[in-house]
This record gives C-alpha cells, sequence and structure tokens, in this order.
C-alpha cells in the first residue's frame, strides 16, 4: 500500500496538472486517494488546485471525521467516502471541471458512442448523471446507482468524475474523458461522428481484461445508430459546390459579353 507522504505528492501533482490543462477555475475541483479500509486522503476546500502543498491535504476518516490536518476538507468529501465504500477496486477519486466534458453534462448529453479505440479499452462508457446541488447529498445520490458499472461520468450542469486504481490512474481517465469530448466535439462539427462496428467493438472490449479493466463498456456502435457506412468525405461535397459555382459564373459571363456584343 502506498505510505501518506506519498499519496500526498501525488494528490499536489495531479492536482496542478488539473489547474494547469484548465480543467478547473479558482478553487473548484477535489481529488482524494484511499490510505486505507479507514481512512482517505484528500484536498483541502477553498485552495486553488494548481499551488496546493503535500501538508495541505487532509487526512479524513470513512464517516467523514477530520483526522488530521488545520484546513478543511473539500465539501464533496461526502461523494469520495461514498465511492471508496461502492468500489473496493478504487483507490483514487477525481472530480473537475474540464471545459469540453462539462460542455457535454450541460447540454445533457452523455458521451456513450463507441469512437475511440484508446477510450473504448480504457475507459469505456459515460454516462451523464442528473443533477444535483454541490456540496449535499442530492449532489452524489444520482451517481450511486451507476458506480458498480462505470469508472468515469458527466455530472448533468456541473463536470466530470473519474475513479481509478490510484491517483494517476484516476486523473489520466480524466485527461481521456477530456480528449474523447473534444475530439467527439469537433467531429460533430464537421458534422459527423463514425462509430466502430460491433465487431471492432469486441476486439477492443476482449483487450480489457488485460488491462486489468473491467468488461462492461456498454457504448452505442453503427448497428445500434445504423450509420455504419462511412459518409463521403467533406471534400467530395466541396468539389461539387466549386463546379457549380464555376458553372454559374460561365453562364453569367457569356450572357455578359453576349449583350455586349449587342451594343
Ligand atoms: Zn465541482
Amino acid at each position: 500500500m502506498t505510505n501518506l507522504q506519498t499519496l500526498r505528492r501525488q494528490l499536489v501533482d495531479a492536482g496542478r496538472r488539473t489547474y494547469e490543462r484548465g480543467y478547473v477555475a479558482s478553487n473548484d475541483g477535489n481529488i482524494s486517494a484511499r490510505i486505507d479500509d479507514k481512512k482517505i486522503v484528500i484536498t483541502p476546500t477553498g485552495v486553488s488546485k494548481g499551488f496546493m502543498k503535500p501538508e495541505d491535504m487532509v487526512v479524513v476518516s470513512m464517516d467523514g471525521k477530520v483526522l488530521s490536518n488545520s484546513k478543511k476538507p473539500s465539501s464533496e468529501v461526502f461523494m469520495h467516502i461514498q465511492v471508496y465504500k461502492d468500489r473496493q477496486d478504487v483507490n483514487s477519486v477525481c472530480h473537475a471541471h474540464p471545459p469540453y466534458a462539462t460542455g457535454f453534462a450541460v447540454a445533457g448529453l452523455a458521451l456513450d458512442q463507441c469512437v475511440l479505440p484508446e477510450v473504448i479499452i480504457a475507459l469505456g462508457n459515460v454516462p451523464l448523471v442528473d443533477y444535483g446541488t454541490p456540496g449535499t447529498d442530492e449532489f452524489y445520490k444520482p451517481v450511486v446507482p451507476l458506480l458498480p458499472d462505470y469508472d468515469a461520468f458527466l455530472l448533468a450542469n456541473h463536470g466530470a468524475l473519474t475513479v481509478g486504481k490510484d491517483v494517476l490512474n484516476a486523473y489520466h481517465k480524466m485527461e481521456t474523458l477530456e480528449h474523447f469530448a473534444h475530439i467527439t466535439f469537433v467531429a460533430n462539427q464537421l458534422g459527423h461522428v463514425t462509430t466502430l462496428s460491433t465487431k471492432d467493438v469486441k476486439k477492443l472490449t476482449d483487450l480489457r481484461p488485460g488491462f486489468g479493466i473491467r468488461t462492461n463498456v456498454g457504448c452505442v456502435t453503427c448497428e445500434d445508430e445504423d450509420i455504419c457506412e462511412t459518409p463521403a468525405p467533406n471534400t467530395g461535397t466541396t468539389n461539387n459546390a466549386n463546379s457549380d459555382l464555376e458553372k454559374q459564373v460561365t453562364e453569367i459571363t457569356e450572357r455578359i459579353v453576349k449583350q455586349l456584343n449587342l451594343k
């Protein structure tokens, strides 16, 4: 088991990376790690995640009692405790507001399409969780029924939550989630998201146990959406548009020349 001093340093490092990548603003976000069956260590409230020190981290018992440090724990400490109670395989929890993933959460859209191999292998389907007031039971109660089946969650009108076997793993899932959201956003802007076939998805999910990841993925494939055919590239459309335009210009030019000749 990782010792407390190492966990404190890992939380500081993950907090700095979270802040530097713009996944949180101001003092937002919270990250924690399991120390043992009875205790966790979590980032403090009211401190920027980009500028924390190892001694700022707060040790809390599994019933929410502060066991060390003069700083207060994150106001979301009970959500973290709930995850550790329900998922014995989880040793770290990461909550942030990365802009693209949070954009999907605000738009009311889950990230549930089978699109990118790395996401299918390492992250899986990302459900949209109902909104709840931050800092209260309401915030994490809607997450509870989904906890056994997923490692990443979009929190409606709020942000994102990821869980992992250690601090780096939970943080990396947040990076993968935001990258996935960004790429999906760009593909939508370009006009189409092509999902993988069920056969291709199965090959990827078969690899999951080798990475120590559970097999449940449940994302939407092209068969589900009946869009297995990759659409014609956009360049074709552009060429057609250009040739139509050229045709029109030629016609207008010919008409003007004809009129000039008449005069
Ligand atoms: Zn938040």
